[in-house]
């Protein structure tokens, strides 16, 4: 393959780039199919905001159409747009934010669905649907219990009682997001979901959606007519504590740029805040904080399942490894270390860097090489 992916700013090829991120688009199909056996019937879309969670929006929306997804989400119109524009006319795309003010014509001109989260953006789209002379489609977003987005408890209230609340809507979905759908134990989840049910029931008869990824392994009570799994199809363990039941979807693979052999003493890295007791074997990998890898995370790099810890600090573009455990020779300048793979799971990683999956995803910069597999 190398040398037969062109230069661009945000694509290097295999062979120019310090590191290579391997996304395996059959894993994604897998796992969407894993999740529709478990939703028995249920519809299922596929959440693509922040780029596909850092993996490629456009790309995982191809794969998952093979699987006969036909919904997706985004979080910002811009998503959106460049989504629309990428998939063409059939699948329907819901914006996440809605349309803030002035931005409704640029969503229609893109035949986006807004999630509306207010009377002011039901007000706004419902403006725009009289000033076109068509019905326009919207998902009302129900605030169930979350306190981030949608409409509160009181203008649910109001919209039900006005009786030309949907005049030149066409209302797709009822919707709601749970809390802490990756703790079943917590109570929170069953009050979201009496508490949507009974403002949903206030509102016309339309498609509901609540489920998450976590959402979905809840059980039947928590699917409704949609759900809206992201972290799950991308390998992200949706049941935290218990074994991860999707297929791992991310590899990622930096290069040896050096190795070293140092004296005992010797300081390692910026502010030397490592020194060798004794003699040591290093190697220096092309990947550090601005490719996501957090700067304060330290953690091991694997070779052929050999753990090879971080010593010193994580620079911007490199971090040092102690390699003493392989054989000397045995790992040498081009050859690839991983990161997050089979030996490096990314739920272990995100744990290491006490943060979650879907962070260490979203942080992933763009000078890797990206292979997609398995399309
Ligand atoms: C991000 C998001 C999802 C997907 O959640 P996951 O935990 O990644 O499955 C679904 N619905 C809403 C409203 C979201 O913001």
């Amino acid at each position: 393959m190398t040398g037969t992916t062109p230069h661009t700013h945000t694509q290097p090829d295999e062979a120019a780039a310090g590191a290579i991120l391997t996304i395996d688009l059959g894993a994604i199909r897998e796992n969407y199919r894993r999740l529709k056996a478990r939703l028995d019937g249920v519809a299922c879309a596929g959440v693509v905001k922040a780029d596909g969670y850092g993996l490629g929006a456009v790309e995982v929306a191809n794969a998952l159409r093979k699987e006969g997804c036909d919904t997706f989400f985004v979080a910002h119109l811009w998503e959106g747009i460049v989504l629309r524009d990428a998939l063409g006319a059939a699948p329907t795309i819901f914006v996440l934010h809605g349309f803030l003010p002035g931005s409704e014509a640029q969503g229609e001109a893109a035949a986006l669905t807004p999630v509306v989260n207010s009377t002011a953006q039901l007000v706004a789209w419902r403006d725009l649907a009289h000033r076109l002379g068509k019905k326009l489609p919207a998902a009302i977003q129900i605030d169930s219990g979350m306190s981030r987005i949608g409409m509160a408890p009181v203008e649910v209230e109001a919209l039900a009682a006005d009786p030309s609340g949907f005049d030149g809507i066409e209302l797709k979905l009822v919707m709601s997001h749970l809390a802490c759908a990756d703790e079943p134990e917590h109570g929170a989840n069953e009050a979201e979901r009496l508490e949507f049910d009974r403002l949903r029931k206030m509102l016309p008869p339309a498609p509901l959606s609540f489920a998450n990824s976590s959402g979905i392994f809840l059980g039947k009570p928590y699917h409704h007519d949609l759900a809206r799994p992201g972290a799950a199809l991308y390998g992200i363990n949706p049941t935290p504590g218990h074994g991860n039941p999707m297929q791992p979807v991310v590899k990622l693979e930096a290069k040896v740029i050096q190795t070293r052999q140092i004296d005992a003493g010797a300081g390692v890295g910026y502010g030397h805040t490592f020194h060798a007791s004794g003699p040591l074997r290093t190697a220096t990998i092309a990947l550090g904080y601005a490719d996501g890898w957090h700067r304060r995370t330290s953690a091991a790099a694997f070779f052929e399942g050999i753990k090879l810890p971080f010593i010193g600090r994580v620079s911007m573009d490199s971090i040092i490894l102690d390699i003493s455990a392989l054989p000397a020779g045995r790992l040498r300048e081009g050859d690839l270390v991983e990161l997050i793979g089979p030996s490096h799971p990314l739920d272990t990683v995100a744990d290491v860097a006490g943060t979650i999956g879907y962070e260490v995803l979203t942080s992933l910069g763009h000078r890797f090489h990206r292979r997609y597999i398995g399309g």
